[in-house]
């Protein structure tokens, strides 16, 4: 099903409604590549949407800065100083948080209006980011597919080709609230990581080259936990990528789960690393689906990527695609529900 969602510029936005076999629905905009919402079954039969977003086209352009549910690209999280070299050529990009880059610039993919294809199960969406765009190399094409199964998973699958080497790391941005809005905050939510170390970063959040244990920290997580235990322990919040126990294949990233609801969420995922961000910079200035007010820790992301500034990081992973390879990730965003309270 499509339906008219406003416009920008003239140019028409609309929503994709997905639905499965068990009347699980996940809507799409060509804005942004961005999902609207998900609304899952809960242990009482009754329906919940479990991702903020809004319900106007404006809505997502008053919030642009939180990449709302969208597609974020060319690199998602922080390149620092908002440069790097790249054989023997340095590139600079716009420093659009503090003195970095983040989530691709000052118009990333979360700004683009996609192409759309709709497909047996799903959509796919498609954009070319032209060479010099936001100051990365090469004219990128990317195309990512989402895809809905009667196992009530969502799958995002994410290619990219390149005519010049560039960086390429890219995510969704969704943030999740299982308990569809009954609680208004996540501090409740259990959830566990399949990382047993992270990577550390500086006040802005850019790593500095130690990969640290999680033993013995508030950044444990390998056991579920209520997000709420120990998060007033870091300052702000949560906002940390986790080195993921997985070798490239498709592997168990995370679980979370929400008492109210009963609705359990499994992430899995093709990527090395995990963003997990407790929603920190909310405000409450923003006003979502039925009418919220999106404060502090109302959603939280739970972001599948490399690591933060992987081209400054010879050490990491590399996030370099070269001409005539296929850029290739997947995640996985699964729904279950425990029928006992
Ligand atoms: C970042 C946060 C940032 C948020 C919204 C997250 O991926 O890690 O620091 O505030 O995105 O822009």
């Amino acid at each position: 099903m499509i339906e008219s969602f406003g416009e920008i510029g003239g140019i028409k936005i609309k929503r994709y409604v997905l639905a499965n076999k068990n009347k699980m629905q996940v809507k799409i905009l060509n804005y942004g590549g961005l999902i609207n919402s998900i609304i899952v079954p809960d242990r009482y039969g009754n329906f919940r949407n479990v991702a903020l977003g809004f319900e106007t086209i404006e809505g997502y352009v008053a919030g642009r800065s939180s990449y709302i549910g969208s597609l974020v690209g060319r690199y998602s999280n922080r390149i620092a100083n908002a440069s790097f070299v790249l054989n023997g050529e340095t590139y600079t990009l716009p420093a659009n948080n503090g003195k970095n880059c983040l989530h691709g610039g000052a118009k990333g993919f979360d700004q683009y209006i996609w192409k759309t294809e709709e497909t047996i199960d799903g959509l796919r969406l498609l954009i070319t980011s032209p060479d010099g765009d936001q100051g990365f190399p090469g004219n990128l094409q990317v195309e990512v597919n989402y895809v809905l199964n009667d196992d009530n998973s969502l799958r995002i699958m994410y290619r990219a080709i390149t005519d010049k080497s560039t960086p390429v790391n890219l995510t969704n941005h969704a943030y999740f609230n299982l308990s569809g809005g009954a609680d208004d905050t996540i501090l409740d939510h259990q959830m566990q990581l399949n990382a047993d170390s992270f990577i550390e970063p500086d006040k802005d959040l850019i790593p500095t080259g130690n990969i640290m244990p999680v033993s013995g920290t508030a950044l444990d997580f390998r056991t579920s936990k209520k997000i709420g235990q120990d998060i007033n322990t870091i300052p702000g919040g949560f906002d940390h990528s986790w080195v993921l126990n997985n070798s490239g294949e498709l592997k168990h990233a995370a679980s979370l789960y929400n008492e109210k609801s009963g609705i359990l969420m499994h992430v899995e995922t093709t990527e090395p690393g995990i963003q997990f961000y407790s929603g920190n910079f909310l405000d409450g200035s923003l006003t979502g689906h039925n009418g919220k007010k999106y404060s502090k820790h109302s959603g939280l992301c739970l972001e599948t990527q490399h690591f933060p500034d992987s081209p400054n990081r010879p050490e990491f992973p590399s996030t370099i695609l070269n001409p005539k390879q296929i850029f290739r990730s997947e995640t996985i965003y699964k729904f279950e529900m425990q029928s006992t309270p």
